[in-house]
């Protein structure tokens, strides 16, 4: 068993040093201009391109929310962090690696080719092909979809009906993924059903700062720092956490990884979640993409955010009697 007593080393700033640490990091990147709002699910491309919010939520449940973080927007790919945790703490470690596996694909998040390359292995909860097999083995359907994320939110989530039916008439290269899989065997719920509660999902519409409130709550042992409410077991978060370093940035996680040095998670609306275990959580939004379909802003102000507050999981220094 993992000593999940042995959380990694280190801890935030004091609280007024964080607050500005972050307040920094929105006016340092509040001017950069690249990058395209996604315009392939019609109703995100009206989105406006100026909006940008920052949330840090620390694991002692101080929050710091700077810009747009009121903002509502649908939650699209970040949610498959957070149905991978209700499917972990369901089926257990080994069941999920079993029937999902964790290994990065390196190929764009709607990848048909990953799952043929893999003899109709779904590989990854992150991308598309293992998001829609993780849906499909969630025991309670929608409704335990939608609970569970209100839990890691700690509040009730609700759809974004628009945004939902723009994908639903759109989505027709979800429903090829999930009838591939069906044809290895490797979807557990009927195909369109499951790309159904799938692009409901995405659809929920959450605020920066409830990103912030759920990044956090993977940071602190799978509990929610605000409301105290246990939403998954601590080895659950493991789990989830390694998931999100294999491919929460899809073909760019190994950049992120490199840059930056912690887990997240990007969605095709322009929020970013990055996880500090045992430290809290940090979500940021702004919603032109780069050509990966990672927020351009998040990125830049997360890794400058990783660097100021000494967030890297891969850091080290000599010990003291090494000089
Ligand atoms: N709902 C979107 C899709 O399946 C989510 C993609 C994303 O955020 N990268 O295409």
């Amino acid at each position: 068993m993992t000593d999940l007593t042995a959380v990694s080393t280190g801890r935030l700033p004091d609280r007024d040093r964080v607050r500005r640490i972050v307040d920094d990091a929105h006016a340092r990147f509040a001017g950069v201009d690249e990058g395209r709002v996604a315009d392939y699910i019609p109703a995100l491309a009206s989105a406006d391109p100026g909006l940008f919010g920052l949330s840090m939520v620390a694991v002692d449940g101080a929050s710091h929310d700077v810009g747009d973080t009121d903002h509502p927007f649908s939650i699209q790919s970040i949610s498959k962090a957070f149905v991978y945790a209700l499917v972990c703490q369901d089926l257990g470690h080994d069941e999920v690696l079993r029937r999902i596996g964790v290994d990065g694909t390196g190929l764009p998040f709607d990848s048909v080719m990953a799952l043929e390359l893999n003899r109709g292995a779904p590989m990854n909860p992150m991308v598309n092909a293992g998001a829609l097999a993780t849906t499909s083995l969630v025991a309670g359907g929608w409704e335990a979809v939608v609970d569970g994320l209100s839990a890691f939110a700690g509040r009730r989530l609700e759809v974004d009906e628009g945004v939902y039916a723009s994908e639903a008439a759109t989505n027709r290269r979800n429903q090829a993924i999930a009838r591939l899989l069906q044809s290895y065997g490797t979807i557990y719920a009927d195909p369109l059903e499951t790309t159904d509660v799938y692009t409901r999902q995405c659809s929920l519409l959450v605020t920066t700062h409830d990103l912030g409130v759920m990044a956090a709550t993977l940071a602190d042992g799978g509990v929610n720092p605000i409301t105290h409410e246990r939403v998954v077991d601590a080895a659950v978060c493991l789990d989830v956490l390694a998931a999100l370093a294999t491919a929460g940035l899809y073909e760019q996680s190994g950049q992120w990884l490199a840059t930056i040095g912690l887990p997240g998670k990007s969605g095709v609306s322009g929020g970013i979640i990055t996880i500090a275990p045992g430290k809290g959580g940090l979500a940021t939004f702004s919603p032109p993409l780069d050509v990966a379909g990672n927020s351009v802003r998040g990125r830049l102000a997360t890794h400058h955010l990783s660097q100021a507050l000494g967030l890297n999981i891969f850091a080290s220094a000599p010990h003291p009697d090494h000089g």
